[in-house]
């Protein structure tokens, strides 16, 4: 059980919190045993020690290369995880200045206003106050205190935590009992921003050529593309970074989107089926045959790799149908699959069931693939009675899910409801990294 919870790179992200913490400790404890108000102090330290940890940590999990994201369970919980070392380490450090002052309040009001407003010569103090205030701007959008940002807006804004994480360092460095350990934490974050915004642009992508753009619905393309050079190695399921550069578009020329392979890693050309959700995924609809596109990745963990001799059940919604149709187009240009697969289609109504046709042909034509439509506007909301009718033993199958938000909510609230453990349930929703 703690297997399917824990993956292999969580202890490395505890270790880095763990050991600057076992270092730092018996400095601390001297201090809240031997000084009056120690306690406070040794407490402040401690928040202070802990949040730059996971500050750091967060600046090393921004980085993205493909295969190292699988060791975190793929990128998507990597990077949720990387939103919550942020606010935590942005709360301790809070606590942190907090509870300096704190510590010698008892002295008076001058004092603890002394520790936190030093003199301009005591500057890494000053130095500290720098990253908060850089903090405060970067992450304030990120958990949308003033309600949501545009994503390109948002990533521009995020720059501010490299800045932030330097001022963090130079109020640390000449303040730490171990700086050595600082040192080599801060060179790991600072590389892995180096590597992310300044050599993987140029490093880490794949130069492709749009050969095919399929419009399967209206809003809905699926475009297929033609290695210039070398191509990427991928499994099914798993997504890349497409950066168009057709200039003829409205719209996220040079922009960096994610999207889902809806190829089969055996076929000719990538293919990425794309839905019309805002201003890039909107232009790229009119993308132009020829046009030069650059691929990043492949990323994530979502499925197939899990415990692939397992029964499998699927459950896939609107454009969140993608990583299901990489996976039957996989299994039907194999023999004799590992799993058996029973892929629940959801959506609205026939004419937005835009891969049907071919999943249908891929279920006549595989007996390890067996499909089930389900349409919202004749059935209503999914129930435990239409997957039992369909697939009678769903609950001991492990289970994959990807759609939008709502759909995936109601269905882990129906299949937990229904006794399917939470450990059997993976899921990937297609939002705001
Ligand atoms: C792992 C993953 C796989 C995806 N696979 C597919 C797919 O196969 N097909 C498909 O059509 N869509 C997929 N998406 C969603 C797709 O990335 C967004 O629809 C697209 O980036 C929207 O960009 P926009 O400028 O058109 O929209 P915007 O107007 O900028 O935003 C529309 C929505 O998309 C989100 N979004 C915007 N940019 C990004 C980004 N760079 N990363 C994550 N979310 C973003 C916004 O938060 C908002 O919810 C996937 C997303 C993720 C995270």
């Amino acid at each position: 059980m703690i297997k399917r919870w824990l993956k292999p790179g969580d202890i490395l992200l505890i270790a880095m919190v763990v050991v600057p913490v076992l270092l730092i400790m018996p400095s601390l404890m001297q201090e809240a045993w031997n000084q009056p108000s120690g306690f406070f102090r040794g407490l402040a330290r401690l928040a202070g020690v802990i949040g730059l940890s996971l500050m750091l940590l967060a600046a090393m999990m921004s980085i993205r290369l493909p295969y190292l994201d699988r060791l975190f369970g793929g990128l998507p919980r990597l990077w949720s995880q990387h939103r919550w070392v942020g606010f935590l380490s942005f709360m301790l450090v809070m606590l942190h200045a907090w509870g300096l002052s704190f510590s010698v309040i008892t002295r008076g009001m001058e004092p603890a206003m002394t520790v936190l407003f030093p003199p301009l010569s005591y500057w890494p103090v000053w130095m500290g106050w720098l990253a908060l205030a850089l903090m405060v701007a970067f992450l304030g959008p990120t958990f949308r205190f003033a309600g949501r940002l545009n994503y390109q807006k948002w990533k521009r804004l995020h720059l501010l935590s490299a800045p932030a994480t330097v001022a963090a360092l130079a109020h640390t460095l000449p303040l730490a009992t171990y700086p050595l350990v600082w040192w080599f934490l801060g060179a790991l974050a600072i590389g892995a921003v180096i590597w992310r915004k300044v050599l993987s642009p140029s490093l880490g992508r794949f130069e492709y050529e749009v050969v095919e753009v399929n419009t399967l619905v209206r809003g809905v393309v699926e475009i297929s593309l033609k290695p210039r050079g070398k191509p990427i190695q991928y499994e099914a399921g798993q997504f890349v970074y497409l950066t168009p550069f057709d200039d003829s578009l409205s719209n996220g020329v040079g922009e960096e989107h994610p999207y889902t392979l809806s190829s089969a890693p055996s076929d000719k050309y990538l293919k990425v089926g794309i839905k019309d959700l805002g201003d890039s995924s909107h232009a790229i609809q009119t993308i132009r045959k020829g046009s030069r596109v650059q691929i990043e990745g492949p990323y994530g963990d979502f499925y197939e790799r899990h415990y692939p001799q397992k029964q499998q059940l699927w459950l896939g919604g609107g454009i969140g149908i993608t990583p299901f149709v990489s996976g039957a187009r996989d299994m039907a240009g194999q023999e004799k699959p590992a799993a058996q697969v029973h892929l629940f289609y959801l959506a609205n109504d026939p004419s937005r069931a835009y891969f049907a046709d071919e999943l249908k042909e891929i279920a006549v034509k595989q007996p390890t693939f067996d499909l089930t439509l389900h349409l919202f506007r004749e059935q209503g909301a999914m129930t435990a009675a239409f997957l039992q009718e369909h697939c009678p033993d769903y609950r001991e199958r492990e289970i994959y899910m990807c759609g939008p938000a709502p759909m995936i909510n109601h269905l882990r609230a129906l299949l937990m409801h229904e006794g399917v453990p939470a450990s059997a349930i993976h899921f990937e929703v297609f939002d705001f990294l």
